[in-house]
């Protein structure tokens, strides 16, 4: 029969550390540090695969696995003594969630669980405190009401603060227990009537509901979005802990409290956390009291801070990462309720990583899977200018939670923050009293976030560093009122849109828009851990850059060369999209000649600056590519100012042809026959569907003169630089090639312009002719390609695309439809689709090098900076990825990491 419960306690766990796909990160904690012989509360983990059957079951709890919850329970009523729902020693628990991997304030716990109406008089008389007692079980009613029977919080909120102000009280502990059986009564009401049951007085049944309600909770919409956020699969499940509860409420030698063994948001190796005396747990998060330095608890109980420190570097080394733990004080008595590899921000981890190798606890290998790629971004991120900001006053300030600087517009809700973005109304800033759980969407989309309450552990401080955010927590110094919509800090008040500047890594609050300036590439810790990184690495790192500004950036951030630079990017802009559009609208080749002849020298310029930016190292250029109705005004407009036109009259007609000479200045159109022909030029332009119309190789193959202008531009830009005593490599790729003889024929005129500039001048420049894979037909015929394609390069953009036959820009709607149905298990536009479009490159990659061995291949496109995509370009044994250039820093990383893990993967292979 399968094994469902794991116990804990007296000294020994049935599970281990090791086991987080059974017992979920919190209970193998939980087992771990029982067998380390660390004082923990005993009790027992339901596992995961007893959610997956209770899921399967149409969400009924297997027979089995009730049973084998009534064991663990019998075996943890006997190791404390005490019985469950017992109405003289009643055994109280809590009952935690906890998923393999940890997914902060995603799943409520349940405390004080196992009081009733009876057993609660029964803890009143054990422990002489009545108050803590009635505390106890009305906080019981509301967590229990809230999460399990889902009632909504605030119902409970309003029977409490109703008391406190008939009883004219500011603070909680205020209340008498008298008050607060009155509140009891007043939360047995709510519950009444809004979960149309009695709160069950049954311990047992309490405990079976609050066990499937934390496997039902898996599937709660913060849950679900937590796990579409950072890419964990929705099959695994979450266990369940029931754990013997123990108090930190029990008076003021009691307390409760979370830390870090390290500084998560700088990485200093410095003890860190918070605590609050005669308090329960979750009050430590929730912002509700501001909580206090865990230094002042080796002021107040000295012992306990010793055992603390004690045993959470204990911990450290056990696990050889920073911990994240939690703990309580009862009675003088010190219990870890929790301990984890602590989340942390991209500085952090790098400073964590490099510290851990300098002392001896991991190795330079190890340290690199420390750095996630992606967070490693961060380090990239702006900053405010220290000369500007060291002579602006701050408003404010608050807690350092999250580093970064952000810029943008007060909102107060994470509604508000969500529309702002939809209506792309510029960066807004959330400003809330503290964050929760349901916020998450309005936490992505924001600039930055700022809370007046909450310590660095608060939901706020955590999630933003895990999302790579900038945060400034508990800002006690301002005022947040979501209902006026109002920031009041001192006298100043601001209100929606107001700018805000905030500064997470001093936690500093600034008004209006503070001037931020870029990373600093050569920051030296980044550099000297990508050091460590660059011997592991196999795959070549380029950078898409369409100008010279964008070229020097990526070679500042390691590029190799540029994987692609899109030629169309260069006629957008002043003084050069006029002679496109004269080269598009042309109506013969000799106008369309002369068109290009004048953007011949503005492309030759461009070509020379990016050369020049990246000498010594091979620059690929991709022939023009885009629908050419993207130069042009559109359509409709045309039409309807051709019928304005028509029927204005006196001066309307005046005002009219003033605007309609501006708008279309760049055509020399003054009147209606004008606006005509232009219409009709347009209309023939016209598409329906244009992503798979008149683009790509096929523009070069209708206008030859195209693909021969742009030749020249690159050879003669490519021949001025090489004179000047530095390297150039061109590559020029043909983009949307299906079929083999459209790539002959560009390459035929590319190699033609390019013996006539390299006769011309007198100097040969070596390059390379290739295309674009980015057609399903070209990736089944890459090896025929092959024949002239001298090097390949994957448009995973387009690829996807067409493969899926999803329009990237059309996916908005199907797409949160699918994920949430779990048709897609990610957004295949940015990370890339292994199984799918990833065989095509796969497949067409070794057909093209059966074709010619030694074939050089590469990705452009967005999956060139996901750190996934990355591992997977590796692995089919690809020669670089391209991706934008601050993405380059993360695609390093990761292709030294799955180096590494290749090598790694193999030696352990060989050894078994
Ligand atoms: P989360 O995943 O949100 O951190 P936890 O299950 O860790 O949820 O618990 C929430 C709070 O309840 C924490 O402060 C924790 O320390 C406290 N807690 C959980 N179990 C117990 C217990 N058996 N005794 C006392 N406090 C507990
Ligand atoms: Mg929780
Ligand atoms: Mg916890």
């Amino acid at each position: 029969m399968a094994k469902y419960v794991y116990f804990f306690g007296d000294g020994k766990a049935e599970g281990n550390g090791q086991m987080k796909d059974v017992l979920g990160g919190k209970g193998a904690g939980l087992a771990e540090m029982t067998n380390a012989g660390l004082p923990v509360p005993p009790g027992f983990t339901i596992s995961t695969e007893a959610c997956r059957e209770y899921i399967r079951l149409g969400r009924k709890v297997a027979d089995d696995v009730e049973r084998q919850t009534r064991e663990g329970l019998s075996k943890l009523e006997k190791s404390v003594v005490q019985k469950l729902g017992d109405d003289d020693n009643p055994l109280l628990v809590s009952v935690r969630s906890g998923a393999k991997f940890s997914m902060p304030g995603m799943m409520d716990t349940i405390l004080n669980l196992g009081l009733n109406d009876a057993t609660v008089d029964a803890l009143s008389f054990r422990t002489s405190n009545p108050r803590f007692a009635y505390d106890s079980y009305r906080r019981l009613i509301q967590m229990f009401g809230a999460v399990v029977l889902e009632v909504p919080k605030p119902l409970f909120d309003e029977v409490f603060e109703g008391k406190k102000k008939q009883r004219k009280v500011k603070l909680d502990t205020e209340l008498t227990a008298r008050d607060l059986q009155d509140v009891i009564v007043g939360y047995k009401r709510v519950i009444k009537k809004h979960a149309g049951r009695e709160f069950p007085q049954n311990a047992y049944e309490q405990l079976q509901l609050a066990r499937n309600a934390v496997f039902s909770s898996w599937f709660n919409d913060r849950a679900y979005h937590y796990r579409r956020m950072n890419n964990i699969p929705d099959d695994l499940g979450t266990a369940v802990n029931v754990q013997a509860m123990v108090f930190g409420n029990l008076g003021e030698t009691s307390g409760t409290g979370v830390g870090f063994t390290r500084n998560p948001a700088t990485g200093n190796r410095e003890f860190y956390g918070e605590f609050l005396m005669n308090a329960q747990g979750e009050d430590v998060v929730a912002g509700i009291r501001t909580p206090v330095h865990i230094s002042e608890l080796q002021k107040i109980q000295p012992a306990v801070y010793d055992q603390l420190r004690a045993i959470t570097s204990r911990l450290e080394h056990h696990y050889r990462d920073i911990q994240d733990f939690e703990f309580t004080i009862q009675e003088g008595k010190l219990y870890m309720l929790q301990t984890r590899n602590g989340k942390r921000t991209g500085r952090a981890a790098l400073k964590i990583a490099m510290d851990m190798v300098r002392e001896g606890l991991i190795n330079q290998t190890e340290a690199l899977f420390r750095v996630d790629a992606n967070q490693i971004y961060e380090l990239l991120f702006p900053r405010f200018d220290p000369k500007q900001i060291a002579r602006a006053t701050p408003l404010a300030n608050g807690l350092p939670a999250s580093p970064g600087a952000a810029v943008g517009q007060v909102v107060f809700t994470a509604e508000a923050a969500v529309e702002w973005h939809r209506a792309g109304k510029g960066p807004v800033m959330l400003v809330r009293a503290e964050t929760t759980p349901e916020d998450i969407q309005g936490m992505e989309v924001a600039a930055g976030i700022l809370t007046s309450r909450g310590g660095m552990t608060s939901h706020a401080a955590v999630v933003t560093r895990g999302m790579g955010k900038c945060c400034v927590a508990g800002a006690t110094g301002i005022e947040v009122d979501e209902h006026t919509k109002t920031l009041r800090v001192g006298k100043q008040i601001f209100g929606e849109g107001a700018w805000i500047s905030i500064d997470g890594s001093t936690g500093q609050i600034y008004e209006g828009r503070q001037a931020t300036v870029p990373a600093d590439p050569n920051d030296p810790m980044l550099v000297e851990f990508m050091t460590w990184a660059e011997p592991h690495r196999k795959l070549g790192v380029r950078a898409n850059a369409d100008i010279p500004r964008d070229a020097r950036a990526a070679r500042a951030f390691g590029a190799e060369g540029i994987g692609l630079c899109r030629t169309e990017h260069m006629f957008f802009g002043e003084g050069k999209i006029e002679h496109m559009r004269a080269m598009i609208l042309a109506a013969d080749e000799k106008a369309r000649r002369a068109a290009l002849k004048k953007l011949l020298p503005l492309q030759r310029r461009d070509f020379i600056g990016i050369f020049e930016a990246m000498a010594g190292f091979p620059v690929t250029i991709r022939t023009l590519d885009p629908p050419l109705h993207e130069f042009l005004p559109q359509r409709e407009q045309i039409m309807v100012d051709v019928e304005r036109l028509k029927l204005a009259t006196g001066p309307v007609k005046r005002k009219l042809g003033t605007e309609i000479r501006q708008r279309y200045a760049d055509y020399g159109i003054s009147d209606v026959k004008g606006l005509e022909a232009l219409l009709r030029k347009v209309q023939d332009l016209h598409e329906v569907n244009p992503m798979l119309g008149l683009r790509g190789c096929r523009l070069g193959i209708l206008y030859p003169e195209i693909t021969e202008m742009q030749a020249r531009a690159i050879f003669e830009a490519a021949v001025a630089v090489q004179k000047k005593g530095k390297k150039v490599l061109p590559e020029v790729m043909i983009p949307l090639v299906a079929t083999p003889r459209e790539l002959e024929l560009q390459k035929e005129i590319v190699t033609r312009v390019a013996d006539e500039v390299f006769k011309a001048s007198g100097v040969t420049v070596e390059y390379l002719v290739g295309t674009m894979i980015e057609l399903p037909r070209a990736a089944l015929v890459a090896g025929e390609i092959a024949e002239s394609a001298q090097f390949f390069s994957f448009g995973t953009n387009d690829l996807t695309q067409t493969t899926y036959g999803f329009s990237r820009d059309d996916i908005g709607k199907i797409l949160p439809v699918y994920l949430g149905q779990g048709i897609l298990k990610q957004d295949p536009f940015s990370t890339l689709d292994q199984v799918g479009v990833g065989q095509l490159v796969k497949l067409a990659t070794e057909a093209g090098r059966k074709t010619r061995p030694g074939l050089k291949v590469g990705i452009c496109g967005e999956h060139g900076g996901d750190p996934a995509s990355v591992e997977f370009c590796a692995r089919i044994g690809l020669n670089y990825v391209s991706c934008s250039p601050y993405r380059v820093i993360t695609a390093r990383l990761a292709a030294a990491q799955a180096g590494a893990a290749a090598v790694a993967g193999s030696e352990a292979g060989r050894t078994k």
